[in-house]
């Protein structure tokens, strides 16, 4: 709880002790009855009305941009005997507002995809007797119940890395001695590394003396029924599905909550949503550009009578559309690049997080910041032993970056610039890649299908 305080006299249930209020007490009290509140709301989905705030919000600064590009700027021109630069400017100004209003209705209007529309309810699967029980047990928290634990795998869970089976080196024997051949229960998971604790008492001295440690895969088996459970859904959820704490309802191919659109962003709309960013960044940056020129010329009186003032309203669309524009492209360019890569941003983590974890292990292995080389070669031969991460390594790639865009984006060209047709993925079936295990874990190249080797 509150930590860095000295803690508070508490009865046996742990609450505090209030007949001697102490300012300690009172401070803890206080953190703890807000700490409750918090988790509390966010346990909750936000009500309708504050979801779709935002949305009045962008359609309110798009009105304003509207009424002081039309209304005032081009108005002006016009006013000042420049008639020919004004349409001139209007038309495609209309042309790209069009497109991007468009795109937003489309991306507000389309759903994201209900996974419980498609997925009946059923009773919390189970690990089997034995197997899983002591696995999925988080160490960190033993009084929770494993079962519960590992049922509720929303964002903050995946996130926070706290869902997922166990570490490889507390599997029990997967493969026959010797071999790579997989025992014959079928728990074919990869062959565990050496023992590898995290140990923050570890000398560095004895860290020096490692060999370079390997790659240490998500242990998460994320095909298995218990791990897609929702128990808030009371589904198992289909692949790739997850449960949107904002909206409480789980999500076909959940990609994040976007206040903006104040919906989610998955299996439907993924690709509205990118004619939307694509459509917005166009548009600010006419804006920007045509709006930032006629200031300056204004200001200069290099244009019309010399005397013109610089409209402050004006001033404020040119700065809220290098914001939107910043923001549009660098959300533009981080989405085309996960869609090319078969990812949603929250499976993009599991693979920053494969990658950090490898970091952390280089570095304890003895590799510091400068050790750019090794670090490079040891890469290498962990790409050479399992496959490259965002490609063999992603349980949902697609085969190809065409085959990735397409699901999402659909075949027409014209449907990856304009809100028109639909994606080719239905959110609800794909493909495991075949260089993961049935359970769903990263097998090394070696244990791959002969013809993928
Ligand atoms: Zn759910
Ligand atoms: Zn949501």
């Amino acid at each position: 709880m509150a930590s860095g305080n000295v803690a508070p006299p508490t009865d046996k249930d742990g609450i505090v002790a209030l007949d001697k209020p102490t300012l300690c007490g009172t401070i803890s009290e206080a953190r703890f009855t807000a700490r409750e509140r918090r988790e509390a709301r966010a346990r909750k989905p936000q009500p309708w009305v504050v979801r779709k705030l935002m949305v009045v919000v962008t359609l309110g600064i798009m009105g304003y941009t509207a009424y002081v590009y039309g209304g005032r700027f081009v108005l002006r021109l016009i006013n000042s005997g420049r008639r020919r630069e004004a349409v001139g400017l209007l038309v495609p100004w209309s042309f790209l507002y069009a497109w991007m209003v468009w795109a937003y209705a489309k991306v507000i209007i389309t759903p994201p995809g209900n996974a419980c529309d498609y997925t009946p309810k059923t009773p919390q699967p189970l690990f089997p007797r034995g197997q899983w029980e002591a696995e999925t047990r988080q160490p960190q928290d033993p009084d929770t119940d494993s079962a519960s634990a590992s049922s509720d795998a929303s964002l903050a869970d995946i996130e926070a890395g706290r869902i997922g089976g166990p570490a490889y080196e507390e599997l029990p024997a997967t493969h026959i001695p010797g071999t790579s051949l997989p025992m014959p229960n079928g728990n074919g998971g990869p062959r565990p590394p050496p023992p590898r604790r995290k140990s923050s008492t570890r000398s560095r001295g004895d860290s020096e003396s490692r060999p370079p440690p390997g790659r240490f895969p998500p242990t998460t088996a994320p095909l298995l029924p218990p791990h897609r459970w929702c128990s808030r859904c009371a589904i198992v959820k289909p692949y790739r599905a997850h449960h949107c704490r904002v909206c409480g309802t789980c999500i076909l191919k959940f990609d994040h909550h976007c206040p903006w659109i104040g919906q989610c962003v998955g299996a439907r709309n993924h690709k509205f949503f990118l004619n939307f960013a694509l459509a917005t960044a166009v548009f600010t940056l006419y804006t920007f550009g045509s709006l930032l020129a006629f200031s300056v010329m204004a200001g200069r009186g290099g244009g019309g009578n010399g005397d013109e003032d610089v409209d402050p309203q004006e001033v404020v669309v040119i700065a809220l559309a290098a914001l939107f524009a910043l923001f549009t492209l660098s959300l533009g360019a981080a989405h085309t690049r996960l869609i090319l890569r078969s990812q949603t941003t929250v499976e993009s983590l599991g693979v920053q997080r494969m990658k950090e974890r490898e970091s952390a292990a280089l570095a304890a292995a003895g590799m510091g910041c400068f050790d750019v080389g090794a670090k490079r070669r040891a890469r290498i031969a962990y790409d050479k032993e399992w496959g490259v991460p965002e490609k063999e390594g992603n349980i949902w790639w697609a085969g190809s970056a065409r085959a990735g865009w397409e699901d999402v984006m659909g075949r027409s060209v014209w449907g990856w610039i304009f809100p028109i047709g639909a994606p080719l993925g239905d959110g609800l079936h794909y493909r495991p890649n075949p260089r993961f295990d049935a359970d769903g874990r990263w097998r090394r190249r070696s244990e791959w299908p002969e013809a993928l080797r």
